[in-house]
């Protein structure tokens, strides 16, 4: 895996026990918990792109009402995954983590400014915001790959259907959190 981040998608209190909680993404947490530490362990940059949304925001006015309103505690990454000191936030206001907000300019600066070439995404929702992220990462130019333990959506349906365009129109691997993390304990 070259130059590889691990991205965190909206892992935050209102998606998982929230405004727009869903019971599914209970299942999500060990596995990304798994993931984040092996990959601090390996000096795999983590990064959390999370919804950090004002009240005006189209998506909030026209589609899903208030959620993870900036400054709130909803706003805020779930207890089980508070980020650490070397960890960065990227805020959003909408599905994409890249959508006019600093994280291309971030991921461009990493290993030594050489850049981060593959892009691990976990998190909410499969259909949604890995969707839209992995959409931008793949115009950009970046390898994705999927923690398929590691996201999760409303229904098994979405969640499937998610997988399922990720892969065949990205090109994303969809992996298991224990394949990614041995290939973080390989020699590069
Ligand atoms: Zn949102």
């Amino acid at each position: 895996m070259r130059n590889p981040a691990i991205i965190i998608v909206d892992l935050l209190n209102d998606f998982v026990t929230g405004e727009l909680k869903v019971e599914r993404a209970q299942k999500i947490i060990q596995p990304l918990r798994k993931l984040v530490e092996a990959g601090r362990k390996n000096g795999v940059p983590v990064i959390y792109s999370n919804d950090a949304h004002y009240k005006m925001d189209h998506e909030v006015v026209h589609k899903w009402g208030g959620h993870a309103i900036k400054g709130t505690p909803g706003a805020e990454v779930i207890p089980q995954l508070v980020p650490k000191k070397e960890d960065f936030i990227v805020e959003k206001r909408t599905y994409s983590g890249f959508y006019e907000t600093g994280l291309e300019p971030l991921l461009r600066s990493l290993y030594q400014g050489r850049g981060v070439k593959t892009i691990i995404l976990g998190g909410l929702h499969t259909h949604i915001c890995i969707r839209h992220t992995s959409a931008d990462a793949f115009f950009r130019g970046y390898k994705i790959v999927i923690a398929r333990d590691g996201v999760e959506a409303f229904t098994e349906e979405t969640h499937c259907e998610g997988l399922e365009y990720l892969k065949e129109v990205y090109n994303a691997e969809i992996k298991a959190v224990v394949e990614i993390i041995r290939e973080f304990k390989k020699p590069k």
